[in-house]
């Protein structure tokens, strides 16, 4: 209709002569525009409504507008919009309850942040602290944010022209499908894995390493789900010379993995945990570390150096409360469980045994990765016009995916229905078939 101004075309014209975007060329930024959206699915303004197999930046776990959280922000929003960190606020002191009724009894105490990368610069920062020891020992394949630290923490690109921390030392994780060891199981991967990051300790000085930090389930770097007993000999290796060990759950944990936090289902209970997307769904920016009893207890009396304006902030922490409250009561996590178990899992199997272009799925839950390969013999990643044409191709026929590198990550929020995650892989299947006819 001619009288109805055109909001998309707005949006993206005052979006490039005006937004700065995140890790791009600015020139070539091409904005999907999103106006609205309910559970998983989103819309424009012109009402084209896509599958939101992204959860945006994987944090929309429980999908769009649930209406419980919507509420309870709109509750507190008319009670008290912002607060002093200082002070004592009933909904914060909730919504660190509810978080740590999710982890381990060793786990006593929360320090909220705005987000994941502030959460692992404050689990470093503790960890040095807490041991007197600088260095860090994290994964190449891993992103944990884009602070001073956590940045340099980071294994991928994204380190590199940023790389001004000091103390950060990077070892190769388990990823058998590119095995960095010469492996042919899952068993020698996390044997010869287990040994390089000890020989890289030994070699270090372990009396200079405070933490092992890693992503439970490294997640832009490929989903890549640890085999069996890595991260317990992770921690093992810690324990062995004194290290923290940090996981991160930023991307993992509230239910992605199908499991409240992703190492509930890998035996091991680590130092300190970092947090953020999923515990409120970003419906208002927030993320945190766990810390166990014996690392908050050293601070008992010594001041941790560290604050925010907005740790816990009233409209982020109704919000947890809001978000974990419905997850438990609506079995979400159940949920993001058993569809990876009986969807995902075996959907995304079949399109590997027919579509050349995947050279491997893998994933739990509500999480998982689509390898693109140009050739299945020499695993040879496809060029980036390849991921871009079944970006193009998913979203012509109404399905937000998620890309990285060669990959098409299925990451959709943890309440999706076995429905529309079938209706959303027979998009990606169609997209995949289109696109390798056209090669
Ligand atoms: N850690 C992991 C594992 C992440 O995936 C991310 C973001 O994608 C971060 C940390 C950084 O979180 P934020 O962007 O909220 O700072």
């Amino acid at each position: 209709r001619a009288d109805v101004p055109d909001l998309d075309a707005r949006a993206v014209a005052l979006d490039r002569a005006h937004v700065f975007h995140s890790w791009s060329a600015q020139a070539h930024v091409a904005p999907f525009v999103v106006a609205g959206g309910r559970g998983s699915t989103v819309w424009d303004h012109a009402g084209h409504t896509y599958l939101d197999f992204s959860s945006q930046l994987v944090n929309t776990n429980i999908g769009h507008q649930h209406p419980r959280v919507v509420e309870a922000i709109r509750a507190q929003a008319a009670q008290l919009t912002t607060v002093a960190p200082s002070t004592a606020h009933l909904v914060r002191g909730q919504a660190a309850e509810a978080v740590l009724g999710h982890a381990p009894d060793r786990f006593t105490k929360v320090f909220f942040t705005n987000g994941g990368a502030d959460a692992n610069e404050n689990a470093i920062r503790l960890a040095r602290l807490h041991t007197g020891r600088p260095k860090v020992v994290s994964h190449y394949r891993s992103y944990h944010g884009n602070t001073g630290a956590a940045v340099v923490a980071t294994g991928d690109w994204r380190r590199v022209p940023n790389e001004y921390a000091t103390g950060h030392v990077h070892v190769f994780g388990p990823y058998l499908y590119r095995s960095e060891f010469w492996a042919s199981t899952p068993q020698e991967e996390c044997e010869r894995a287990l040994r390089h990051l000890e020989r890289v300790v030994q070699c270090e000085g372990p009396e200079s390493i405070a933490a092992i930090l890693l992503e439970t389930v490294p997640g832009t770097a490929g989903v890549l789900v640890p085999p069996p007993g890595y991260l317990a000999g992770v921690r093992e290796v810690a324990d062995r010379y004194g290290i923290v060990l940090i996981l991160d759950e930023v991307m993992a944990g509230f239910g992605r993995t199908g499991a409240w936090f992703a190492f509930d289902r890998h035996d091991v209970v680590p130092d300190l945990v970092t947090f953020a997307k999923g515990v409120n769904s970003g419906y208002v920016p927030a993320g945190g570390v766990l810390i166990s009893d014996e690392i908050a207890a050293g601070f008992d009396d010594r001041v941790f150096p560290g604050g925010l304006t907005y740790s816990g902030h009233p409209l982020a922490m109704a919000a947890v409360v809001a978000t974990l409250g419905a997850m438990a009561d609506e079995g979400v996590v159940e949920n993001a469980e058993a569809v990876g178990r009986e969807v995902l899992g075996p959907g995304l199997a079949a399109i590997a045994a027919r579509q050349p272009l995947v050279g491997e799925v893998r994933g739990t839950g509500v999480f998982w990765a689509v390898e693109l390969v140009a050739d299945r013999a020499t695993r040879a990643p496809v060029p980036a016009s390849v991921v871009a044409a079944v970006k193009a191709a998913c979203l012509a026929r109404g399905l937000l995916p998620f890309v990285a590198d060669n990959r098409v990550h299925v990451v959709p929020p943890c309440v999706v229905t076995p429905d529309e995650a079938r209706q959303g892989l027979a998009v990606l299947d169609e997209a995949l078939t289109e696109v390798t006819a056209g090669l």
